[in-house]
């Protein structure tokens, strides 16, 4: 799937429309989800074009990856959700049912979030 830069993650880092930031490191970004599923909901996304965690970790450079997971460190310690625990998930591809096409990671938590798949699975 190639990167279609219209995309709103793209359009948030480019800075024409805004967000409210969580962390900042070199190579990342990590805001409030708009339509936030727990008390804490932060997406971390890298700056560079990558359509997904599939495509990131396939071209990504080993410090664009190492700088993605310390925002998400980041972004969970200001946040609080370090000492109280707090779930990562990315999706990819059809069956994970994306909205964007930018890769991104969402932090949840500030509440016990329960078990990750629901129990009639698989
Ligand atoms: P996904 O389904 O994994 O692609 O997740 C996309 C996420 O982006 C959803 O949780 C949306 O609520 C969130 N989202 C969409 N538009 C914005 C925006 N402008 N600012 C912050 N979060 C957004």
């Amino acid at each position: 799937m190639a990167y279609d830069s219209n995309n709103i993650f793209a359009k948030i880092l480019r800075g024409e429309i805004p967000c409210t930031k969580v962390a900042e490191t070199e190579h990342s970004l990590a805001f409030e989800d708009i339509n936030p599923q727990a008390p804490t909901h932060v997406l971390v996304v890298p700056k560079g074009a990558y359509v997904s965690q599939h495509d990131f970790a396939d071209k990504a450079s080993a410090e664009e990856v190492k700088d993605l997971w310390q925002c998400v460190h980041a972004a969970a310690e200001a946040k609080g959700v370090a000492l109280t625990g707090y779930r990562s998930i990315s999706n990819h591809g059809a069956d994970s049912h994306p909205d964007v096409p930018h890769y991104h990671v969402h932090i949840l938590g500030g509440r016990p979030l329960g078990r990750m798949v629901r129990s009639e699975s698989p």
